[in-house]
């Protein structure tokens, strides 16, 4: 038995093609992965018979890492035509603003400290008004995204009493996130009024009883009706609800862009005079996972002090980077553009440059393809923005080739759309262009 002649783990381990991933999966991992392979190795000698090859042994063992290190956190090109894709990690957070937030972050701050009297401080701080100025409303409070905004919100002000949901606004919101689902997790008790396509005012007012908390409104996020339905409008609903009944609305995207089809902005129902408004802070905002909720001073405070906001309270890094993002927002400084904003007022003639500038390096095999691109992150599903995609023509099959790309370092994520593969520029950041127009002249 020629067994000892297997290169030992520990010489394995600085061989430079495996020590290359100890800065990408950490030495231990890269020691126990190569531990598992050698021991798979020794036993395929013993059954098989085969002579010890130490170059095979490695290319296994990189195999091995390589799988592993795929999986790590990491950055990929989103050229898939949807702006906020909540499998990409949703917005990405301006450079400027992740840059000016570490300097609190990377420190101690003044979280929970108020400088001005030297007593134990409250984390909103100055972030409330930041809110208030951007969004307007009241006052505020934040959590660690919107499901948590609307658990809080049930919990607090409808526990063992009825909601009022429409039947056209029971829905589904990406992954398990059910309305009401996430109603009788907090103890409310949902009372559906309406049909799938026509809620009236009737129908809500009829429904209130004295044990309605409220009337929650659920922006339809990742679906519309088409044809003959109706909704309340929401100044109505506020104006005719009797004092005792609360007006809610969770509104998801947080738009603030004025003119979106079917997509209010949160200022809209803030001015309507509803109660309270929730929204995420990573999709129409563009920055970190938040829930954001706004509205009325008598309903925020009893949600500051609810046990449960101990559980839902984001960290420090969140509230820096929201409060330096909303900073530049007011001052309209192009270093934290609405990125979407920008994107959708594109006129189609820089769509086509830009699918050009790629594609004109083979443009026989690159066909430009008119199509359209999304808002995305569950938002606006009626709003669809016109623009150029590249389709990419090749003997491979779609989903080996799709596959090719995923496997790029860094990794770029298109689509297949009628059994092509198309990349969409326009959700590509300009140095991307670059990389992408690199891996294509390489592909062809
Ligand atoms: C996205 C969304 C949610 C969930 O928000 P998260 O921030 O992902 O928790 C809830 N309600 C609506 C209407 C949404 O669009």
């Amino acid at each position: 038995m020629q067994l000892s002649q297997i290169t030992p783990v520990e010489k394995l381990l600085n061989t430079k093609e495996i020590a290359f991933y100890h800065d990408i999966l950490s030495r231990p991992l890269v020691a126990e992965i190569t531990k598992a392979e050698v021991t798979h190795y020794r036993q395929k000698v013993i059954e098989q018979g085969i002579a010890i090859d130490t170059n095979e042994l490695i290319h296994t063992i990189v195999l091995a890492l390589k799988k592993q290190s795929s999986q790590r956190l990491q950055r990929v090109i989103n050229a898939t035509g949807i702006i906020v894709h909540t499998n990409l990690g949703r917005s990405p957070i301006p450079q400027t603003i992740w840059q000016e937030a570490s300097e609190t972050v990377c420190g101690y701050s003044n979280l929970e400290f108020n400088l001005n009297n030297g007593k134990r401080g409250n984390r909103m701080g100055m972030l409330s008004k930041i809110l208030s100025t951007y969004f307007g409303g009241e006052s505020n409070i934040l959590v660690n995204n919107n499901a948590a905004a609307m658990h809080l919100i049930l919990k607090t002000f409808a526990q063992g009493k009825e909601v009022i949901v429409s039947r056209g606004e029971q829905v589904q919101i990406g992954g398990g996130f059910r309305i009401p689902e996430i109603l009788e997790e907090s103890g409310a008790v949902l009372r559906d009024v309406g049909t799938t396509n026509i809620t009236t005012l009737d129908d809500y007012l009829k429904a209130i009883n004295e044990n309605t908390a409220m009337v929650l409104v659920v922006h339809q996020s990742n679906y519309y009706i088409e044809g003959f339905s109706q909704r309340v409008d929401i100044n109505l609903l506020a104006a005719k609800l009797p004092e005792h009944v609360m007006l809610v609305v969770d509104q998801g995207s947080g738009n603030q862009i004025a003119g979106i089809p079917g997509e209010p902005t949160v200022a809209n129902y803030l001015k309507a005079g509803v109660d309270l408004v929730c929204l995420s802070g990573d999709k129409m905002v563009g920055g970190p996972q938040a829930g954001i909720i706004l509205g009325k001073q008598q309903f925020i405070e009893p949600l500051s002090k609810h046990p449960m906001m101990r559980v839902f309270r984001p960290g420090k890094e969140t509230y820096a980077l929201l409060e330096k993002l909303l900073i530049h927002r007011l001052n309209h400084d192009c270093a934290a553009n609405n990125r979407i904003e920008t994107l959708i007022t594109q006129p189609i003639e820089w769509h086509q440059e830009r699918a050009q500038q790629i594609a004109s390096i083979a443009p026989e095999k690159l066909p430009l393809v008119a199509t359209k691109f999304l808002i995305g992150g569950g938002t606006t599903p009626r709003a669809q923005y016109d623009t150029w995609a590249i389709a990419i023509l090749s003997d491979e099959s779609p989903s080996s080739l799709i596959k090719r790309l995923r496997n790029h370092n860094p990794p770029i994520i298109g689509v297949v759309q009628q059994d092509q593969v198309l990349i969409y520029p326009i959700t590509l950041f300009d140095e991307e262009l670059t990389i992408v127009k690199e891996f294509l002249s390489e592909l062809i």
